[in-house]
C-alpha cells in the first residue's frame, strides 16, 4: 500500500523545456531584478514580516501606490508584535487611501494571531501560513518561498498570463486556473524558489505585461508559444466581461463651525470600518428625489452642480453631495470633528474625493 500511494503522489515527470524555464528566468533576474523597499539584497535572507506585509499591501495594488505606505508601516510597526500591539483604529487610519479596507482588518488580526499562537515568529509552513487571517493560497506560497524557501508555486494574475502564453493555453480563465496551477508546480526549482517566485514577479510586471508584451528582450521568448503569434497580449482567454453596474447614492457633508459630521461605517460590508461623511450608496434603489430622507439631520441642503465619481471592483459609483450648516448636536453614531483634524481620520479614498469636492465648491 504504501508503494501504491507514493506512486499517486509522485509528481508528473518535467519536460525538457519546462526545465529550462527556471534557470532562464533566474539568471535574467540577477541581471535585471528590481529594487523594492521590502526585497532583500542578493543572498540576504528576507524577514518574513516584511514579506507579509508587502504581499498583503500588493493584493490588487500597484508597487508604486503601496511603497509610502509600505514604508510608513514599516517605521511605525517595525515588527510583528508592535504591529499587533497598535488599536485596530490606528492601523485603518495608516491604511486610509490605499482601498480593499477587509485587508487592513486581517492584517492586524493576523498580526495578533502570530503573536498569540505563534510565539511572535511567522510559521513556515504553507498549509500553517495558509490558517492565519488574510493569508490565501497565492499570499502563503509567496511567502513560503521567498522568506523560507520552501517550493512552494506563489500563483498569482501576473504568473498565470506568463505560463497561459508559454502554452497557448486555449482554455479561458478562470477555468484554465488548476491547469497553470500545476504547470507552476512543476517549474519551480528546488534552488532558490524564493528568487524565482521574485523573479516571475518582476518578468510579469516589465517584460510579459498585460498589453504590449515586450517579447524582443523576453527571457522566455524561446520557449513561448505566444511569442510567435501576431499578438500574445491575446492570451490569457478570457470570457467576454460582464458590464460593470452603475451606482448612485448620497453624501451628507455637514459643518458645524470648524468641524464637520463624521462616522464610522459598520466593521463588515463595503469600506468596512472605515470614516465617512453619512452617507447612502451601494444599493439599486437611490433616488434623488427622496435622498434627503436618509439625511442624518433636518437642515437647509445644498446640493453640489457636480457629483463625485469613483469605480468600486463590482460597480461604479456617482455620488450626489449635499451640504448644509447647522448648530446641532451629533446625532447617534456620528461625531464632530474638526476640519483641520480630518487628515488623522482613516477617510477611504471616496470619501476624500466627497472632502475635495465640498472644499472646491467654495462651501
Ligand atoms: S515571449 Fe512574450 S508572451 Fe512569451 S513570456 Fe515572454 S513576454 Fe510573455
Amino acid at each position: 500500500m504504501q508503494g501504491l500511494s507514493s506512486a499517486v503522489r509522485r509528481e508528473p515527470p518535467v519536460s525538457p523545456a519546462d526545465a529550462e524555464i527556471a534557470p532562464a528566468v533566474l539568471a535574467w533576474y540577477d541581471r535585471r531584478r528590481r529594487s523594492l523597499p521590502w526585497r532583500a539584497p542578493p543572498g540576504a535572507r528576507p524577514d518574513p514580516y516584511v514579506v507579509w506585509l508587502s504581499e498583503i499591501m500588493l493584493q490588487q495594488t500597484r508597487v508604486e501606490a503601496v511603497k509610502p505606505y509600505f514604508e510608513t508601516f514599516l517605521r511605525r510597526w517595525p515588527d510583528v508584535a508592535a504591529l499587533a500591539a497598535a488599536p485596530i483604529e490606528a492601523v485603518m487610519r495608516q491604511w486610509a487611501g490605499l482601498g480593499y479596507y477587509s485587508r487592513a482588518r486581517s492584517l492586524h488580526a493576523c498580526a495578533r494571531a502570530i503573536v498569540a499562537e505563534h510565539g511572535g515568529s511567522f510559521p513556515a509552513s504553507e498549509a500553517a501560513l495558509r490558517a492565519l487571517p488574510g493569508i490565501g493560497r497565492y499570499t502563503a506560497a509567496a511567502i513560503a518561498a521567498i522568506a523560507f524557501g520552501q517550493k512552494a508555486a506563489a500563483v498569482d494574475g501576473n504568473v498565470e498570463r506568463i505560463l497561459a502564453r508559454l502554452d497557448v493555453l486555449e482554455v479561458p480563465l478562470p477555468a484554465a486556473k488548476p491547469l497553470l496551477a500545476q504547470k507552476a508546480a512543476r517549474l519551480v526549482p528546488d534552488a532558490r524558489p524564493g528568487d524565482f517566485a521574485q523573479a516571475m514577479m518582476d518578468l510579469g510586471a516589465t517584460i510579459c505585461t498585460p498589453q504590449r508584451p515586450a517579447c524582443g528582450i523576453c527571457p522566455l521568448r524561446a520557449f513561448c508559444g505566444a511569442a510567435a503569434q501576431v499578438r500574445p497580449e491575446a492570451w490569457p482567454r478570457k470570457p467576454p466581461r460582464a458590464e460593470r453596474p452603475h451606482r448612485r447614492g448620497a453624501a451628507f457633508v455637514l459643518r458645524r463651525g470648524d468641524a464637520v459630521l463624521l462616522r464610522t461605517r459598520p466593521s463588515q460590508g463595503l469600506l468596512g470600518g472605515m470614516t465617512e461623511f453619512p452617507s447612502t450608496f451601494g444599493t439599486d434603489s437611490y433616488d434623488p428625489l427622496t435622498a434627503l430622507h436618509a439625511a442624518p439631520l433636518v437642515a437647509d441642503y445644498r446640493r453640489l452642480p457636480q457629483s463625485v465619481a469613483h469605480v468600486f471592483t463590482h460597480f461604479s459609483l456617482s455620488l450626489d453631495v449635499f451640504v448644509a450648516d447647522v448648530e446641532s448636536e451629533a446625532p447617534a453614531g456620528c461625531r464632530w470633528v474638526r476640519d483641520s483634524d480630518l487628515e488623522t481620520e482613516a477617510l477611504p479614498s471616496l470619501m476624500r474625493k466627497v472632502a475635495v469636492a465640498v472644499r472646491s465648491s467654495g462651501w
